[in-house]
């Protein structure tokens, strides 16, 4: 009986591909999720076997055997593997290009998935020339022999990745004495101690404890919570707590969080608290340490893994445990390539594998908050700070009535001078670096543009440049305006123009800014971070980066420059955006015994939002949004999915999605809605025009079944051919 093997290659298209088992092997010997090399078109290219199956679509005589296999055990278990496949199926993205994204660089091309092989070197004599010359009509030996030279060793993997034949020219160049083995030289891990000492750590508050006995009773079945606590409620604290239970029944946690390089503090306490080995993970490792972590997370060396979106795929020898921390965070969505959330597959995995999963946040996503509301998820409280401190005060500061220096506000200015005498520490956030949004001619009202975007260009004083933020387009200041030679001026504020200021009202007063540009450098947000902590900083300014992760225990106010980006976005998840990060800002104030204040300007307000949050915090707002979200059917009350298309020309969009939509017509039915095509409100971005076509379902089942019928038909379309195009299931935003 002959046996087809079902193989995803890492390549853009939305199917497996059919080969024969490698000459002289077993079928039956073959597991699901074993790597093997096979020919693709012209190449030799590593695939994951991915179902076995008794026949092919294609004739016998057109299948390729593949070259070789290379892994003895699987690299992905079963249900590893069969969450790849699913959220390939689920998100509409190549299998191969999904399960490439649960595989370190080295193992895609073909290294080895276990830390200990054998490895094969020449010995001194054939390094040395004393040996009687092969001859050179063996010419399979001779090869081996130049591909050895070239390198200390070689392992199994490496050797496969030349050639699948290798084994019998390699015997008889060790019987030869040519070549030889060397042992294993890296020394396994040795498996955790379940007993390993934990570290100092803090009595659980009464509602630290009520969370971790709930998470503990769902040990071993899946239970899905969510951990709402405001910022330093001790929402870590009791992942620590329950992580120590998995850890001692030797099982392993897999913790998410957003971005590891802005959470060093975070997994320092993780390092402090647990005496054992953790697997990091995140896409900024090298290759080799990435691959490192991998493997400990797969044998089961390490008991936690820690680690950003990519990470929930980690293999885990005996999971116990996801937490999610930070689940609103919109970096846990990958909005390129292959479009997943790791939060909503962190819940899907959870669920495959019968365990408890812990989302956390101080303002949990409106996804979340639906499903605690439906009953698929219990809502895990800490309604205080943890060690005792009073929840800051929201005021909202008028920007229409008060006069200002530069975008801050009299008022502030004030409250910024007080706080400072009082000897507190002061943080202003805005979401805009540079030094001004926009170049401006007072005289002819020319405004510096991007030559590739349908937007403007935000000047970089320090660097005397003007950059686009949307393409990466550098510019030097013109001295003039181009058009009418009169000289032109920065309007508007950014975090580099806030910094001018603040060091003209508050002379001698030590300084910091934290964005991308002013701690690009290697470890200049840590020391950045350290100066703040220890109190050498007293003014602090930045970005959407201040916002996440970090303590600040002695900062007394937090002003909010500008709150009205959010106010009238044209994403229907603008406002959610906007109440999360002055939640988030808020609750960087007043940790300690100091009481916070935060002090939030706008020009709205009167807007109902900020209303909301002020009066009643992020509860009352995430009702009152859930209240109009399921009032206008959007997400979470139904299921959306974008087709999008860009090209250098206008039209072919436009075309591509119009005749897509057609297609989509034929299909829908009256369960799936089909909303435009329409242009981005950026409509060209790095020189592409961009366009999209919305779907819209009440449920999933519909759309997911629509979906499968018409994308094939897309992909086949003469249109799609002159355009860049994808699929993105439950966008984040909207372009
Ligand atoms: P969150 O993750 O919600 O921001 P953390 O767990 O970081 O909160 O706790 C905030 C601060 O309170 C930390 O300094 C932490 O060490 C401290 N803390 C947490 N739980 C307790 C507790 N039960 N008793 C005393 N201090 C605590
Ligand atoms: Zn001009
Ligand atoms: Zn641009």
């Amino acid at each position: 009986m002959s046996a087809v093997l079902a193989i995803a290659v890492d390549a853009p298209l939305r199917r497996l591909f059919d080969y024969r088992p490698p000459l002289h092997t077993d079928p039956a010997t073959l597991q699901p999720g074993v790597r093997l090399w096979v020919p693709f078109g012209r190449r030799r290219v590593v695939g994951v076997l991915a179902a076995l199956r008794a026949e092919s679509e294609l004739p016998e005589s057109r299948l390729k055997p593949a070259h070789a296999v290379i892994d003895a055990t699987p690299v992905l278990d079963p249900a590893l593997l069969d969450l790849l496949l699913w959220s390939a199926d689920y998100y509409r993205h190549p299998p191969g290009e999904v399960i490439a994204a649960a595989l370190p660089a080295a193992l895609r091309s073909g290294a080895a998935a276990n830390a200990t092989t054998e490895r094969w070197t020449l010995t001194a004599a054939a390094r040395t020339g004393t040996l009687p010359p092969l001859s050179s009509r063996a010419t399979r030996l001779n090869e081996l022999v130049d591909f050895l030279r070239e390198r200390d060793a070689a392992d199994e993997a490496e050797l496969l990745a030349r050639s699948p034949r290798w084994r019998d020219p390699m015997r008889e160049l060790e019987k030869r004495g040519w070549a030889t083995r060397l042992r294993a030289e890296t020394a396994r891990t040795p498996a955790f101690d379940r007993d390993a000492r934990i570290g100092p750590r803090p009595d659980p508050t009464p509602d630290q404890e009520r969370a971790i006995a709930a998470i503990a009773a769902a040990s071993g079945r899946h239970a899905s919570f969510l951990l709402h606590g405001v910022t330093g409620s001790g929402k870590t604290e009791v992942y620590l707590r329950a992580i120590e239970d998995v850890v001692r029944r030797g099982e392993q946690a897999l913790v998410l969080v957003p971005e590891i390089s802005l959470t060093p503090q975070l997994v320092a306490r993780f390092e402090a608290r647990f005496d054992a080995p953790l697997a990091v993970m995140h896409s900024s490792l090298p290759d080799t340490e990435r691959l490192q972590a991998w493997r400990s997370a797969r044998d089961g060396t390490a008991p936690v893994v820690i680690g950003t979106r990519s990470a929930v795929f980690a293999p885990l020898a005996r999971a116990g445990l996801i937490v999610v921390d930070e689940e609103h965070d919109a970096s846990y969505k990958q909005q390129e390539g292959f479009r997943y959330s790791a939060r909503d597959l962190a819940l899907a995995r959870a669920q495959r594998l019968g365990i408890p999963v812990v989302l956390g946040s101080a303002t949990p996503s409106l996804e979340s908050l639906e499903r605690v509301g439906s009953g698929r998820s219990t809502r895990l409280g800490l309604p205080v700070r943890a060690a005792g401190a009073r929840p800051p005060t929201l005021r909202l500061v008028d920007l229409r009535r008060h006069a200002g220096t530069h975008g801050i506000a009299t008022p502030v200015v004030l409250a910024i001078g007080r706080h400072l005498e009082q000897g507190g520490q002061v943080l202003l956030y805005l979401n805009r670096r540079g030094y001004a949004p926009s170049l401006f001619c007072p005289s002819c009202g020319w405004v510096a543009p991007c030559p590739r975007c349908d937007a403007r260009l935000t000047v970089h004083q320090r660097e005397h440049r003007l950059h686009c933020h949307h393409c990466g387009t550098e510019q030097r200041v013109p001295e003039t305006c181009p058009d009418c030679g009169q000289p032109a001026k920065p309007v508007g504020q950014g975090t580099e123009r806030i910094e001018e200021t603040l060091a003209q009202l508050f002379p001698g007063v030590p300084l910091a800014r934290i964005d991308r540009d002013a701690v690009r450098r290697r470890g200049a947000l840590e020391s950045a971070l350290d100066r703040v902590t220890r109190g050498e900083v007293r003014l602090l300014v930045g970005t959407q980066m201040l916002t996440k992760g970090h303590h600040f225990p002695d900062v007394t106010l937090v002003v909010v420059l500008n709150a009205d980006q959010g106010l009238f976005g044209t994403d229907f998840r603008a406002s959610e955006r906007l109440a999360q990060t002055i939640v988030q800002v808020a609750g960087r104030a007043g940790r300690a015994e100091r009481p916070g204040e935060v002090l939030i300007q706008t020009e709205y307000p009167e807007h109902p939002l900020l209303a909301q949050l002020v009066e009643g915090g992020y509860d009352a707002y995430a009702e009152a949004a859930l209240a109009e979200r399921r009032q206008a059917e959007w997400p979470p009350f139904a299921r959306i999915a974008v087709l999008r298309a860009e090209a250098a020309r206008r039209e072919p969009p436009m075309a591509f999605l119009d005749r897509a939509r057609e297609l989509a017509a034929a299909q829908a039915g009256g369960e799936v809605e089909l909303l435009g095509p329409a242009a981005a409100p950026m409509e060209r971005r790095a020189g592409h025009y961009r366009a999209q076509l919305l779907l819209h379902a009440r449920s999933h089942g519909p759309l997911q079944r629509l979906l499968s019928r018409w994308l094939p038909e897309v992909e086949a379309m003469p249109e799609a051919r002159r355009v860049r195009w994808s699929i993105d299931v439950d966008p984040l935003e909207l372009f």
